[in-house]
């Protein structure tokens, strides 16, 4: 049986970048796609699936994340109730639909 390995990608957004992040080259364009939004209740929530996905620590200015992929999209990002920042939701949808679209400013 042959075993599929999604291609997963992953980007992760900071606070103290200036948000008007340059658009440099897309990764990928998916036109259609599955998203999902997990809401986290504080930015430490963030922070740790973060860590959890990744197995590493988690920038402390780390503000939202996705996991990409062309067919499916999980947006990471804090409950609007607590703060709401619609910039960082589109932002993180820009990168379901064009994967890291940022790559000069993704983690290091
Ligand atoms: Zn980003």
């Amino acid at each position: 049986m042959k075993r599929l390995i999604p291609l997963l990608f992953l980007a992760g957004c900071y606070s103290e970048l200036p948000h008007n992040y340059e658009f440099e080259k897309r990764q990928y364009t998916s036109n259609e796609i599955k998203v999902t939004l997990v809401e986290h209740n504080s930015y430490a929530e963030v922070r740790k699936a973060y860590t959890d996905y990744t197995k590493k620590p988690a920038p402390r200015t780390l503000i939202a994340f996705s996991e990409i992929n062309p067919k499916f999209c999980i947006v990471h990002t804090i409950k609007p109730e607590i703060d709401f920042q619609p910039k960082y939701v589109g932002h993180e949808i820009a990168h379901c639909f064009y994967g890291q679209w940022h790559p000069s400013s993704e983690a290091k």
